[in-house]
């Protein structure tokens, strides 16, 4: 098993119930992978999410695994909605009625875009098979950019000039990718929006809940570290775990799958198992020497499949000088929220708290190629020049993590980009040999942390299958 984030380590649990031996091996030096909760840069015991921050309610795997170890829902359930409660536009803060009155229906219009892009969904009746929607190929030749271009003419539904996204609507639909998809609008398939989409809409009907999402007392990463204390301590020694090893061959015949591994200490090392699963982004799995070659449209996949870049940036600062709620801005921190609102002290006075700059796509990408400290700064200016903070408003902390700035991730999950799903769906989902893919990209629930546990718990399942 390769990578102990919570698609390995989800696998590493089924088959062990199962009574498979499995060694896991991660490159890195702790579990969790892209859930990473940065709790020593701060003061008062506050932390932030540099990676996974929020659970839908829809999300039951991840949410099941929080009640087993008693993690908790951190403040109240909050819907997910595109307007969010101001804008940093031109160089002024906008809010409330201003917001509606900057653009002719700004509101009406971005609801309108969402219609557009969301309206395909609702011929998607198995979620787990987009390539299987009706109109497969016709949307996922479509991006979103093609749907902002289209609401900004005017051209959809013959609405006329009516309802028209201006440039602060088409800066919200921009940012609404850059977010979800940590992509650009012209890297994100319709198909692969209306796949996501049936997926909430499926889940929410089957488990009778509306979509909201929560933070997590004491951080994300809790679950894949209560995870590797539970696999570890097994008494029956089917689970080993090794750190600091990174998968750098792979080579299989009928009867079995041999690995080769880098450790600082060692030279390669050669595993040899039954099967393998490849539990980790495709961007490090680029670089590996496959001794077997892949089937070329498996190849195509692996090294073509869209990664978007997220860059979040983390400042604490002595007190909480600042507009309240999610705020989109048109400069370089791209959307900033509080990420502190529910982690209060109880000893009155003025509380530190930190501000979150997450910035996707390009502009994501962009920050990745500067220094954390070189990023630090700039992002801290530009808080302070969009809530108006003045010097005396002193730093006490801070972090960046730009995704795709590290080998281990190569980006932060996968978009799937125009063509990709029809052509790589499926493909990247079935088996190579003795060699199955998990993680995120290849779960329905495609770039959560509940994908990631779909994912390894399905791997494990067809390897388990395959055994008897
Ligand atoms: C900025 C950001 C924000 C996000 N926000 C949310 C959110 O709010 N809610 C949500 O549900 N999800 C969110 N996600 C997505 C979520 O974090 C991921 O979908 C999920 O954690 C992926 O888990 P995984 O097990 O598939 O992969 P990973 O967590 O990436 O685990 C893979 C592991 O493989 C290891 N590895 C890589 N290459 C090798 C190699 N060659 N040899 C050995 N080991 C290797 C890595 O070190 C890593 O530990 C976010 C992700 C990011 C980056």
């Amino acid at each position: 098993m390769v990578g102990a984030g919570l698609a390995g380590l989800s696998a590493a649990e089924s088959l062990v119930n199962a009574g498979v031996d499995v060694i896991l091996i991660d490159a890195g030096h702790r579990p969790g992978g892209r859930t990473r909760t940065v709790r020593d840069r701060f003061v008062n015991g506050q932390i932030a999410e540099s990676g996974a921050e929020w659970v839908d309610s829809i999300h039951w795997r991840y949410r099941e695994l929080m009640a087993r170890y008693g993690v908790s829902n951190e403040g109240q359930p909050t819907p997910w909605t595109t307007i969010r409660r101001w804008l940093f536009w031109d160089g002024r803060l906008v809010s409330g009625h201003d917001l509606d009155a900057l653009e002719p229906d700004l509101f009406a219009a971005i609801e309108r875009y969402e219609e557009a892009t969301d309206a395909p969904a609702a011929r998607l009746t198995d979620p787990s098979r987009p390539d299987q929607h009706p109109d497969a190929v016709y949307l996922d030749s479509r991006s979103l950019a093609d749907v902002i271009e289209e609401m900004a003419s005017g051209h959809v539904g013959g609405h006329g000039h009516a309802h028209c996204l201006g440039p602060a609507g088409r800066l919200l639909a921009a940012r609404n990718s850059q977010g979800e998809f940590a992509a650009e609008p012209r890297q994100v398939s319709c198909l692969f929006v209306a796949q996501q989409r049936a997926n909430e809409r499926v889940e929410a009907h089957r488990q009778g809940v509306e979509v909201t999402a929560n933070r997590v007392v004491g951080g994300t990463s809790q679950i894949a570290e209560a995870l590797t204390r539970e696999l570890m301590s097994r008494s029956d020694g089917r689970f080993r775990i090794m750190f600091g090893h990174r998968l750098a061959w792979l080579d299989q015949d009928a009867d079995r799958v041999r690995a080769g591994v880098l450790s600082g200490k060692a030279d390669v090392e050669t595993f040899t198992a039954d099967h393998v699963i490849l539990a980790c982004s495709l961007v490090p799995l680029r670089s590996l020497v496959y001794r077997t070659p892949m089937p070329s449209l498996l190849a195509e996949a692996v090294n073509g499949l869209g990664y978007g870049s997220i860059t979040k940036t983390a400042v604490q600062f002595d007190r909480r000088d600042w507009k309240s709620g999610y705020g989109t801005t048109d400069s370089v921190s791209q959307r900033i929220y509080e990420s502190t609102v529910d982690q209060i002290a109880s000893d009155g006075g003025p509380e530190p708290g930190i501000l979150m700059a997450y910035c996707g796509g390009d502009g994501g990408a962009r920050l990745a190629a500067s220094s954390e400290d070189e990023r630090i700064s700039s992002i801290a200016d530009d808080m302070r020049r969009v809530h108006g903070m003045n010097a005396e408003v002193k730093v006490l902390g801070a972090f960046s993590r730009a995704w795709s700035a590290h080998a281990n991730y190569g980006g932060a999950y996968a978009v799937y980009e125009p063509g990709q799903v029809t052509k790589y769906w499926q493909v990247l989902r079935e088996s190579w040999g003795r060699v199955h893919l998990a993680g995120e990209h290849v779960a329905t629930c495609t770039g959560y942390m509940e994908g990631a546990i779909e994912s390894g718990r399905t791997a494990a399942e067809r390897i388990v299958s395959l055994a008897s």
